[in-house]
């Protein structure tokens, strides 16, 4: 420990009132959830599994402090939506012995990985299409092998003493979906790959947020868990049926194999608009260059951490509702007609179906939570689905003080969640299932869980 980061800590511990040592503890899980050969990817890709490049992982912590415990989970899957977003906090909130509002799932967002949603697989069994979107055996599966490793990581918990935190500006991943072309019109086409030298990769990166933030959670000497976090699409290619992790996973397992005392942990930011296709061609090499370059990332905001004492430790939880779509493919109507049309391609009918499963849900009145994890000097916020990177950074702006890590596909039914301005240029994708107007209620809602 260098000096100065003892004096922070001696000087941390004479100055601020903290929670006993024995009152916050830690305990860490991994568990596989990686998706049969044959399963769907992305919801609505065409190839199949057909190879398990890596594995897939659920990992997380659960935190036990005077309140009733908190479980953060983040899965190496694409999205995880609807009822099936409800299955997964209940499940862990039994287990863990708390509340549903208390876990914090998030997916990674890969796409050669599982979407998955409860309530579109029932309406597409109901029209003949059994497991096409997920396999639901598959899935009970994982929910079980988690909670089993939830309610290990509670019985082996440790006290934290402290926690570390740090960031660094990554090398060469991120850039923005949004380019202005030639002629002065916005494109939002630069997805995960493009040509070298093509215009989309000689472009400037665009609005990004350059750091990657590390939270390590610390008893004494001793690293119990590290969660780290980074705003981009963690794809480098897909659509071939290799199962993988990606860059974001490869890089976190060359990290675990340096600390195999400490659970490495991470999350994707809001990063709807982010993607690494300024500097990915979609080669293998790439893969292996992305991957390095987060790896080196992760150790360098590790060595740049500065630790604490936990003086405050809260929760707090928003919850809200957006607005559905309300174009002409997204009526019930039309969503429904095209789930019943056999004529129709398996494509456009899981689309529909999980448009209809978020629409009966919020026809239902159950709102999108927004949970914030306030550790005293930093906070994590889960935000939901594809959020642009807008909202991560105004995250950041609504309290400049401290470290905020916003993480994105939260809750997922959303799809993008862009920014006003994006609305206002007209950004649209069938991956959108919300209107217009997010921005003033995200706006609000972060600013009251990050500023009590
Ligand atoms: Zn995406």
């Amino acid at each position: 420990m260098s000096r100065f980061l003892l004096g922070i800590l001696v000087l941390s511990s004479l100055c601020i009132p903290s929670l006993e040592a024995q009152e916050l503890k830690l305990g860490a899980f991994a568990a596989d959830i990686t998706i049969p050969l044959g399963h769907r990817c992305m919801g609505i890709l065409d190839t199949k599994a057909l190879r398990i490049d890596d594995p897939l992982e659920a990992r997380g912590f659960v935190l036990l402090g005077p309140d009733a415990p908190i479980v953060f989970v983040a899965l190496d899957w694409c999205e995880v939506r609807n009822g099936a977003y409800d299955l997964w906090r209940d499940t862990l909130a039994t287990v863990a012995k708390t509340t549903r509002e208390r876990v914090l799932v998030c997916s990674l967002h890969q796409h050669d990985a599982p979407v998955i949603d409860t309530e579109a697989q029932s309406l597409l069994d109901s029209v003949g299409l059994v497991g096409e979107l997920f396999d639901v055996p598959f899935h009970q599966a994982c929910l079980k092998d988690v909670a089993s490793a939830v309610k290990r990581a509670v019985a082996a918990a440790k006290p934290v003493t402290h926690i570390a935190i740090g960031q660094t500006a990554v090398d060469k991943i991120a850039s923005n979906r949004r380019l202005v072309l030639a002629d002065g019109t916005v494109s939002y086409d630069r997805y995960s790959r493009t040509a070298p030298d093509s215009p989309e990769a000689l472009a400037d990166p665009g609005e990004i947020d350059p750091n990657l933030k590390s939270i390590r959670f610390l008893s004494g000497d001793e690293t119990l868990a590290v969660l780290s976090s980074y705003a981009t699409h963690p794809m480098s290619s897909y659509g071939q049926g290799g199962v993988s992790a990606d860059f974001v996973g490869l890089a976190r397992r060359r990290r675990q194999f340096e600390t195999p005392g400490a659970m490495q942990i991470y999350a994707s930011g809001c990063s709807g608009d982010i993607t690494a296709g300024k500097y990915n061609d979609g080669s293998p090499q790439s893969r292996g260059v992305l991957t390095d370059r987060l790896y080196q990332a992760m150790v360098r905001a590790s060595n740049a951490t500065v630790a604490h004492r936990i003086d405050k430790f809260a929760f707090r939880c928003e919850s809200f509702d957006l607005p559905f779509h309300d174009g002409e493919p997204f009526k019930r109507d039309t969503m429904t007609a095209v789930l019943k049309n056999d004529k129709a391609s398996t494509r456009d009918r899981i689309l529909a179906a999980m448009g209809l499963a978020s629409l009966n849900r919020i026809e239902r009145g159950q709102p999108i939570d927004l949970p914030c994890l306030d550790l005293g000097t930093a906070q994590v916020v889960i935000l939901p689905g594809e959020s642009f990177v807008g909202y991560q950074l105004m995250a950041q702006r609504i309290r400049p003080d401290s470290f905020v890590m916003a993480i994105g596909y939260g809750e997922c039914w959303t799809g993008y969640v862009p920014t006003q301005h994006a609305f206002e240029e007209r950004f649209n994708h069938d991956w959108r299932w919300v209107g217009v107007g997010c921005e003033p209620i995200l706006r609000e809602k972060l600013s009251s869980v990050l500023k009590p």
